[in-house]
């Protein structure tokens, strides 16, 4: 028996677990002080009523002999076609039209990042940017891809473009972007898409973040972008969209139109998802089916508008302090240049121990994040002001 020695090339995951620690350790030194995070990556609101309406009813049809349901339909990879069809409405408002066998009905945009790799064989080359949300890279360290890194930097806004020097046939791009919540327009993915068509290289696109784009300039799916079909994936989530993170309900576009080596992707993920899943729980689907109707649209955007709210009022006090950032506009992060040319880590120990609030380092996410800090929109209302009010309190003296 052989183990797969890649996984001894992963790099260990200190970040979270670090900020958990020297959290910890400050509060049990000080337990009279009020520790503020503004590090959430995780939503707080409950999920929409007529989610849970729906998941309810579903609950009752599994409880009757004739509205019980097994195993999902096979047609889609046990995808309902009731959530199929509203994801299908959700993309035709934004101008995109898909098949039904294009939606892919997963338990959430992470599982599908790593799943997907499985189409692919493991000596393409990757490319992935830095700073990066960390899964992108390690699913590939794990199966021993040879990885490139796309600079984001303070200089290109942290959106960084296609670089024809740089041969890579799997291209990563999460847009609005975590950790940065730096989003591209249009026009910019336009270029990845016309880059990534003339290598025949294939975009892996996290959409995870997309209700958040509120600029009717930057994209919401790939395939508002002409020729996306023929060199894309989509990965998207209900989780920041509609509180989904405990719940588990994704989907992944595979358009009919992606063929390499003329072989169809479409029917290599199909055959790969109906060997090595079998579906999302009906209870969830009919959940998330309610997501994209008119009153489920409604009731999610009062909840992301509390998160959108939350952001201005991160993005208003660093305008105040004339600190540089990127997001807060179009997405729950934002990503701030620490001041003073503190380090990620250094600015982290002076919030905590002079304003005790809590922020991700930056650094935690590549090597570019260095000198760079991440804080999220997640929290409540009330808490976000009050540490704003320190981080001001703190910054202009
Ligand atoms: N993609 C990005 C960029 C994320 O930030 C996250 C979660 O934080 C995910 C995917 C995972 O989403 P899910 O909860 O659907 O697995």
């Amino acid at each position: 028996m052989k183990i797969n020695e890649h996984f001894l090339q992963l790099k260990d995951s200190y970040l979270f677990a670090t900020v958990g620690r020297k959290t910890a350790a400050y509060k049990a030194a000080h337990p009279d002080k009020d520790v503020i995070r503004l590090s959430i990556g995780d939503v707080t609101l409950p999920l929409a009523p007529v989610v849970i309406e729906a998941m309810h009813k579903a609950v009752d049809d599994m409880s009757h002999k004739e509205t019980f349901k097994g195993y999902g339909p096979d047609q889609y990879c046990y995808g309902y076609e009731a959530l199929i069809d509203s994801i299908k409405r959700s993309y035709a408002r934004k101008g995109v039209a898909l098949a039904s066998s294009e939606v892919f009905i997963s338990d959430g945009a992470k599982s599908d990042c790593g799943n997907i790799l499985d189409i692919f064989s493991d000596d393409n080359v990757v490319l992935v940017p830095d700073p990066v949300y960390p899964v992108y890279l390690d699913t590939n360290v794990m199966a021993g891809r040879k990885i490139v890194f796309a600079d984001a930097t303070e200089e290109n806004g942290f959106l960084p473009m296609p670089d024809d020097s740089v041969k890579a046939d799997i291209i990563y791009i999460c847009s609005p972007n975590n950790p940065t919540g730096a989003a591209y327009t249009r026009e910019q993915l336009k270029a990845w898409v016309d880059h990534a068509r003339a290598r025949d290289a294939v975009i892996l696109y996290d959409a995870a973040y997309e209700h958040f784009v509120t600029d009717d300039k930057f994209a919401r799916s790939i395939y508002e972008v002409e020729g996306a079909k023929e060199c894309a994936i989509e990965l998207c989530s209900y989780s920041k969209t509609a509180g989904f993170t405990g719940v588990r309900c994704g989907y992944t576009i595979v358009p009919e139109a992606l063929v390499r080596q003329g072989v169809s992707l479409n029917k290599l993920w199909a055959r790969r998802q109906s060997t090595k899943f079998n579906g999302v729980s009906y209870i969830t689907q009919m959940g998330a089916a309610a997501v994209f109707t008119d009153c489920g649209e409604r009731q999610i955007a009062d909840n992301i508008n509390y998160y959108r709210r939350n952001a201005k009022i991160i993005a208003d006090c660093l305008d105040s302090l004339g600190i540089w950032y990127t997001g807060g506009k179009n997405s729950p992060y934002i990503w701030l240049k620490c001041p003073n040319g503190m380090s990620s880590w250094e600015f982290f120990d002076y919030l905590l121990e002079n304003a005790q609030v809590v922020g991700t380092p930056g650094s935690g996410f590549g090597k570019n994040g260095e000198g760079f800090f991440r804080l999220t929109a997640f929290g409540s209302e009330e808490n976000t002001r009050k540490a704003c009010a320190r981080i001001k309190a703190l910054l202009q003296k």
